[in-house]
């Protein structure tokens, strides 16, 4: 198999991770289909956010992609941002976790000590909306719905 490089783990017995040749040419179509040039470091980063299934700040990205320094990490997330591959996941007022927007419709577990995000990945609400819906005397339809859980991660626990 041929492999490319690799990005540095948080855990030091981890340190390589290979991206298999399928994956790069899904990553390099994606950024030309938007007009970006797949840069590596681009691609790095597009394949970490496909990796952790869940929300990431700068900081989780930076402290897991040693090849790469800090303010390229800031500039490629911004253009990742205006180009509609991420987008900013609001967790009361805070905006700094991007995951990336093709995901369907999911919601988040935060953690109240640590500010770590997960990804919620069935959304079973829709039998409790459409009573809401019927039970409405002032909106015919419900369109659109946020829903957030909060508790203590096992980390912080
Ligand atoms: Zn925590
Ligand atoms: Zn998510
Ligand atoms: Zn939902």
């Amino acid at each position: 198999m041929q492999v490319s490089c690799i990005y540095d783990s948080l855990d030091a017995s981890v340190s390589y991770k290979l991206i298999c040749m399928d994956k790069k040419k899904e990553y390099k179509q994606l950024l030309h289909d938007v007009g970006l040039k797949a840069t590596n470091s681009r691609i790095y980063v597009l394949n970490f956010f496909d990796d952790v299934k869940r929300p990431v700040c700068v900081k989780d990205i930076d402290e897991n992609i040693n090849c790469i320094d800090n303010v390229t990490i800031y500039r490629i997330v911004d253009i990742f941002l205006q180009k509609g591959i991420v987008r900013a996941v609001h967790v009361c007022g805070d905006s700094r976790f991007f995951e990336l927007a093709a995901l369907p419709h999911h919601h988040h577990i935060i953690c109240k000590e640590c500010g770590m995000i997960e990804d919620i990945n069935n959304c079973n609400l829709k039998k409790v909306i459409k009573e809401i819906e019927k039970g409405s005397c002032k909106f015919n339809s419900i369109t659109e719905h946020t829903f957030e859980l909060f508790g203590i991660c096992k980390e912080c626990k």
